[in-house]
């Protein structure tokens, strides 16, 4: 009784159909879309109609949902989805409505975003500056220590301390100039810290 309730393979083949998308077989019905009313009319372009249209797509439910949009809609497109049928008037509406209102917020967290860029952007760039000038400095000296010979002269060892005391100082004041920018002291971007190094070797600082 009950093996007469299943349905024969050439049954199968009627109520099942193959998706192009993801090409698994699946119930007919998965293929199916029936149409509000307005949806109805608007594609069919016929204004009396009273009952609801079906579509049969070629993908089915899931692949189809796939496909949607993660994005939010216009203004414009919410207008179209209403004049179609997709979105109730009143829904859409309100939609439109919520939009215009978000509009000056959007506008101003843009504008404050924006300035806050431009005020960090020389910030990050004097970082970046001051950071380039320490690595060089840290290069040079680390690069003359692995070179020193084993039997290095006077002058070599002066040299290399000549390179640690300079990589210091650069370490240093790029500490001191951060320190400065975050009390709130504004300068330019293009500080050379060989500059203050002589500077301060000369007693000017
Ligand atoms: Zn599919």
């Amino acid at each position: 009784m009950h093996s007469l309730l299943r349905s024969s393979p050439l049954e199968e083949n009627f109520s099942s159909k193959l998706c192009t998308s993801c090409n698994e077989t699946k119930p007919k019905k998965e293929f199916h879309r029936i149409l509000t009313l307005a949806q109805s009319k608007a594609l069919l372009k016929k204004p009396n109609l009273t009952t609801r249209h079906t579509l049969y797509s070629t993908l089915c439910r899931s692949c189809r949902n796939q496909r949607k949009r993660r994005t939010p809609l216009s203004i414009k497109e919410i207008r179209t989805k209403i004049t179609t049928g997709d979105i109730h008037k009143d829904i859409g509406e309100n939609l439109i409505k919520q939009k215009r209102e978000a509009i000056p917020k959007a506008r101003a967290r843009v504008m404050k975003e924006y300035w806050q860029k431009k005020k960090l952007g020389w910030q990050s760039e004097l970082k970046a500056n001051l950071q380039a000038q320490v690595t060089r400095y840290a290069t040079r000296y680390y690069s003359y220590k692995n070179h020193l010979p084993e039997d290095a002269t006077p002058n070599q060892n002066a040299l290399l301390l000549q390179h640690s005391y300079n990589y210091k100082e650069a370490q240093r004041i790029r500490k001191d100039l951060m320190n400065r920018v975050q009390a709130g002291e504004v300068m330019a971007v293009d500080v050379q810290i060989n500059e203050l190094i002589k500077r301060r070797k000369a007693g000017v600082v």
